[in-house]
């Protein structure tokens, strides 16, 4: 029997673990050991609970009784456990070793949803089973605990269900904003507020009907809220839902008495509240205004095909004409975007930067902080491919270099450096800060079309007088400047 302090101490490194590793993440340089905090913080969290719920653990005196409820010492309800974990672990092992980095967003936006399901679940079984012993007088406190986690718990499964589908382009990208929509809002929250009266202070367990009414309710606002938002604000609205998702665990935790959860689900709430904010003023829009929805009505969402604005004629390169402009440039940025990412062109662009470097020429790239299809994937994708990291800036830390650069290499990239977006007040994209790439002496677009990317607008950078289009796919096109370059 292992004492009940060894658990306490084991969620106490744990949380401290998760702190660590949400520090390391926030640098490349040690995210690695970040994400291995994180794993051991986990392993170990699992692991104490599963033995405290198998009955492992020598409780001190009255402590047992008050947990007796949550006690699986019934063998077969402890196999069920083990194999519900054990099919879980493997499921999700598989699923994130198959994940194409592309879709990475869809499956964060579906583990939302499942710890959203989770809260509402166990939310339900709490009332019903009443597993945790409720001191006296704490009934009140005890359901407040239990319709929070339920009401934000269904939200967030409902509405990541929705933002799921449409980051896989299952369902339109548009958003359907229905008139009087926000009153539509206003009228649901209250009738949750007005259920949650009738549900805190009834007597015993009497009060499952307002809390299922409520749980639809709520699965409804969550729906409604994420169908309102366009394509172009997705990113936001999924770290939006990491951060319910956290706010459900957490108010799970207080449920369930875990002081663990109620940590873990601070941590990622805040945390995810914190990236919603800074990612908003990224793209120069108000959290409020995101949450609302309704931006981007023309918005593509997954790669929209909309007609394109007469801008004129495109000027092409051809491989040779593009490796002359990289050859004579000194200055060069590179700005790599959600094609670089579908070519999976980033090792051939690492060895193409080593080469011109060799050469002694300053190559750097500009992030966007949506570039690609989720927060950090080109600082992901260029750390894998061991790009220096200090040669990778920011969009607030480059912005102002492009005038005073010979060449900008844009590869598959289209919505971060679309110039619509600051001049153009009409566009869906517009207020969204880009990266002002036409401002270099020439730019090369490397994509395979003129297609418009995610927000599914025309970009005229493409129409621009030192602007070059060099069609292909990223990575054969990066092979071939290499050939190119190689053979001078
Ligand atoms: P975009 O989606 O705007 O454009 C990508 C471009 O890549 C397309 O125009 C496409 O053109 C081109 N492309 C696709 N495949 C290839 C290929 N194999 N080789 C070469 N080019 C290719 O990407 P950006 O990175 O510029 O912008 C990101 C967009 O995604 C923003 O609108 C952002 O709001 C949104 N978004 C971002 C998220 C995030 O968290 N970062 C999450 C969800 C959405 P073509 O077909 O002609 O090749």
């Amino acid at each position: 029997m292992i004492p009940y302090g060894a658990i306490l101490s084991s969620y106490l490194v744990a949380a401290v673990l998760f702190i660590l590793s949400l520090g390391g993440l926030s640098h490349q340089k040690t995210s690695r050991r970040g994400n291995l905090y994180g794993m051991i913080g986990m392993a170990l969290a699992v692991g104490a609970t599963a033995l405290l719920i198998l009955g492992k653990v020598q409780f001190p005196e009255g402590l047992a009784e008050n947990l007796r409820g949550i006690l699986l010492d019934d063998p077969t309800t402890a196999t069920v456990f083990a194999a519900a974990i054990g099919i879980g672990a493997l499921t999700g092992s598989i699923l994130a070793a198959r994940v194409a980095m592309t879709s990475m967003p869809e499956m964060v936006a579906i583990l939302h949803s499942f710890v959203g399901l989770a809260a509402v679940l166990v939310g339900i079984s709490t009332y019903l089973g009443s597993g945790i012993l409720v001191p006296e007088g704490g009934e009140l406190v005890h359901n407040i605990e239990i319709y929070l986690a339920v009401f934000i718990g269904a939200i967030t499964f409902t509405g990541s269900v929705l933002a799921f589908l449409k980051l896989r382009g299952s369902v339109s990208g548009k958003p359907i904003t229905l008139p009087g929509r926000h009153l539509l809002n206003l009228l649901m929250v209250v009738a949750c507020v007005y259920l949650s009266i009738g549900f805190v202070t009834a007597e015993g367990h009497t009060a499952v009907q307002p809390l299922l009414w409520m749980t639809l309710i709520a699965c409804v606002i969550g729906f409604h809220m994420v169908a309102a938002i366009g394509g172009a604000d997705m990113p936001v609205v999924v770290s939006m839902l990491n951060s319910y998702s956290g706010w459900a665990a957490a108010a799970a935790g207080f449920m369930l008495k875990n002081d663990l959860l109620i940590v873990t689900g601070a941590l990622v709430g805040s945390s995810g509240a914190i990236l919603s904010y800074i990612m908003c003023r990224a793209m120069n829009r108000s959290f409020i205004s995101v949450i609302l929805g309704g931006f981007g009505t023309d918005g593509g969402g997954g790669g929209g095909t909309a007609a394109a604005r007469d801008h004129g004629e495109v000027t092409t390169f051809d491989v040779d004409e593009a490796v002359e402009a990289l050859r004579e440039a000194s200055e060069i940025i590179i700005v790599p975007g959600y094609g670089m990412a579908v070519a999976q062109a980033q090792h051939s662009l690492s060895q193409m930067v080593d080469f011109l470097k060799e050469k002694g020429k300053t190559v750097r790239f500009g992030i966007h902080p949506v570039a690609g299809r989720l927060p950090g994937h080109m600082n992901v994708l260029l750390a894998e491919a061991n790009v220096d990291y200090n040669i990778v800036l920011e969009m607030d830390e480059i912005n102002d270099d492009f005038a005073a650069t010979d060449l900008v290499l844009v590869i598959g990239a289209n919505d971060i450096v679309n110039p619509d977006a600051l001049e153009d007040p009409t566009s869906p994209i517009a207020g969204m800060p880009v990266l002002e790439v036409w401002k270099s002496e020439t730019v090369v677009v490397m994509k395979r079309s003129m297609g418009t990317g995610y927000a599914g607008v025309q970009n005229p950078l493409f129409f621009k007088d030192n602007s070059r289009m060099l069609f292909g796919d990223a990575k054969e096109v990066v092979d071939q400047l290499m050939t190119g370059l190689r053979s001078h």
